[in-house]
C-alpha cells in the first residue's frame, strides 16, 4: 500500500511543481463530508473540493445517474450527436436563473472555459473589446481568464500585465478601507483615461468573492453596476462559479440583489464533482453568436451533465439551499464566539452570506492586520488533525469554510471543534 509520503515524493519528481497543493495528503475514498486518506486516516472535509461538493461527496443520487447514464454512453460531443441530458440541465438553468426574460445556456466543462466564453460572448454580440473586472476576482488560470483575476501572486507571476483591453477597478471592502465610491471613482477614471465606455463589452464580477477572501458585493454597487451598463450598453456578466447551487443561501447568489445580470457563469457544485461548467444569459445575448462559434470537443460530457441533473434535485429534496442559511448561522455563532477567547489566535470580520463563511487571522484583537502566516499555520495544524480546511484572500489572512451542504450536524461541530483546536495550537 502506498503511504502519503511515498505519493508525496512520486508527485514531487513527476508532476509540475506549478500545481500547488494545500496538503500532503492522498485520499483513497470519500462520502458526504468525510474522506479517507491512504493510510486510513479520516478527515472532515471543509474545503468540498473548493466549492464543488455543495451536495457532498458521492451523494448516491448522483453516483446513480452518473452509472445510468455510463452504461447508455459517455461521448458524442454535443455538437455532433446531440443527447438530452444537455438539452433537459440547459432548460433547467434557464427557468431558475437570475436572467430577466428569456434565457438560453451552453455547456462547458471548467470555470475559467464559463468566464472566457462569456467574455467571448459579450464581445461578439456588443463588438466591442473592453472588459471591467475587479481586484481580488478570481476568473480562472488560463490566459484570458487569468488577465480577467485581479491577483498578481500567485496566478499572475511571470506573465504579462495584462492582455489588451482588460481593466481593473478596485473591490470595495470596508475593511481593507476600500468604499464603493472610490471603486465608481475608478471606474469613471478608467472612463476618462483608458476605454470610452462605448467601447466596453462587459462588466464581470463575482457577487461574493470567492479566492478574493469572501467579501460580498455590496447592493449599491450591484446596483451602479447595472445602471451604468444600461446607460452604456455593456453587459453584466455574474462570476457564480463558486457562489452557486445553495452556496449562499440562494440559488444563485445574484438572488440576494434587486438586479439582474446579461451573463451567468457556472461549474463547480453544479455537478457535484463531475467537470461541468456553463454559461446561462439572457436568449437573445447568448444568440448574437454564430453557429461553430461556440463549443468544445468535452463541453457538457453527458456524464457530467447527468450528475448535474441529480444535483438540481438533490438541492431540491433535500432542502439544501434553506440548510445552507441554517449551516451558516451555526459557523457564525461558533466562530463570534471564538472573538473574545484569549487562549486562540485573533479572529475577526467573520461573514457570510449563507454557508459561504469565512474569517481573519490577525495579529491583534480587534484590530485588522493580518496574519498570514499564522493562517497557514492554522491550515496545516487542521489537516494534521483531522480536517481539511482552505484559506484565501487578498491579504493571505482569510480561512474560508466550504463544507458540504450535506453534512450532518454531529460532522459540522467535531469540524469546528477542530477549527477550534487549530486556532489554540496556532
Ligand atoms: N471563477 C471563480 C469565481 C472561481 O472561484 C474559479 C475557481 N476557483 C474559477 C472561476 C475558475 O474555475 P476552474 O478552476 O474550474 O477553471
Amino acid at each position: 500500500m502506498s503511504t502519503n509520503a511515498d505519493l508525496l515524493a512520486r508527485r514531487t519528481a513527476a508532476v509540475a511543481r506549478g500545481v500547488g497543493h494545500t496538503t500532503p495528503v492522498s485520499a483513497a475514498r470519500a462520502l458526504n463530508a468525510e474522506v479517507w486518506d491512504v493510510e486510513g486516516k479520516r478527515y472532515i472535509d471543509f474545503a468540498g473540493g473548493i466549492a464543488v461538493l455543495n451536495t457532498g461527496h458521492c451523494h448516491p443520487k448522483v453516483m446513480a445517474a452518473v452509472q445510468a447514464q455510463m452504461e447508455r454512453f459517455t461521448h458524442t460531443c454535443f455538437q455532433v450527436l446531440m443527447y438530452e441530458p444537455y438539452i433537459a440541465l440547459a432548460e433547467r438553468l434557464n427557468a431558475i436563473a437570475p436572467i430577466r426574460g428569456a434565457a438560453k445556456s451552453l455547456f462547458f466543462t471548467t470555470g475559467a472555459e464559463a468566464t472566457e466564453n462569456a467574455v467571448k460572448i459579450a464581445r461578439i454580440v456588443t463588438g466591442r473589446p473592453g472588459i471591467i473586472a475587479f481586484t481580488g476576482a478570481f476568473h480562472g488560470r488560463t490566459n484570458l481568464a487569468v488577465t480577467l483575476t485581479g491577483k498578481v501572486m500567485p496566478y499572475k507571476k511571470g506573465l504579462p500585465a495584462t492582455l489588451p483591453d482588460i481593466f481593473h477597478v478596485p473591490f470595495p471592502v470596508a475593511q481593507l478601507g476600500v468604499s464603493i465610491e472610490e471603486t465608481l471613482r475608478h471606474l469613471d477614471f478608467i472612463f476618462k483615461a483608458d476605454v470610452a465606455p462605448e467601447n466596453v463589452a462587459a462588466i464581470i464580477i463575482e457577487p461574493v468573492q470567492g479566492e478574493g477572501g469572501f467579501h460580498m458585493a455590496p447592493p449599491a454597487l450591484m446596483r451602479a453596476l447595472r445602471r451604468i451598463c444600461d446607460e452604456h450598453g455593456i453587459l453584466l456578466i455574474a462570476d457564480e462559479v463558486q457562489t452557486g447551487f445553495g452556496r449562499t443561501g440562494k440559488m444563485f447568489a445574484m438572488e440576494h440583489y434587486d438586479v439582474h445580470p446579461d451573463l451567468v457563469c457556472v461549474a463547480k457544485s453544479l455537478a457535484g464533482g463531475f467537470p461541468l461548467s456553463g454559461v446561462i444569459g439572457r436568449a437573445d445575448v447568448i444568440d448574437g453568436v454564430d453557429p461553430g462559434g461556440l463549443g468544445g470537443t468535452y463541453a457538457g460530457n453527458p456524464l457530467a451533465c447527468a450528475a448535474a441533473l441529480a444535483v438540481l434535485d438533490v438541492l431540491k429534496e433535500e432542502k439544501l439551499i434553506d440548510r445552507a442559511n441554517v449551516i451558516g448561522d451555526m459557523l457564525v455563532n461558533r466562530i463570534k464566539g471564538w472573538e473574545t477567547r484569549n487562549d486562540l489566535l485573533p479572529v475577526s470580520a467573520v461573514r457570510g452570506p449563507g454557508a459561504m463563511i469565512a474569517f481573519d487571522i490577525v495579529k491583534d484583537r480587534g484590530t485588522f492586520e493580518p496574519d498570514a502566516e499564522a493562517t497557514r499555520r492554522v491550515v496545516q495544524k487542521a489537516w494534521q488533525s483531522g480536517l481539511v480546511l482552505l484559506s484565501c484572500g487578498t491579504t493571505f489572512s482569510t480561512i474560508r469554510i466550504l463544507v458540504p451542504l450535506t453534512a450532518s450536524d454531529a460532522v459540522l461541530q467535531e469540524g469546528m471543534d477542530l477549527l477550534e483546536g487549530a486556532l489554540a495550537a496556532g
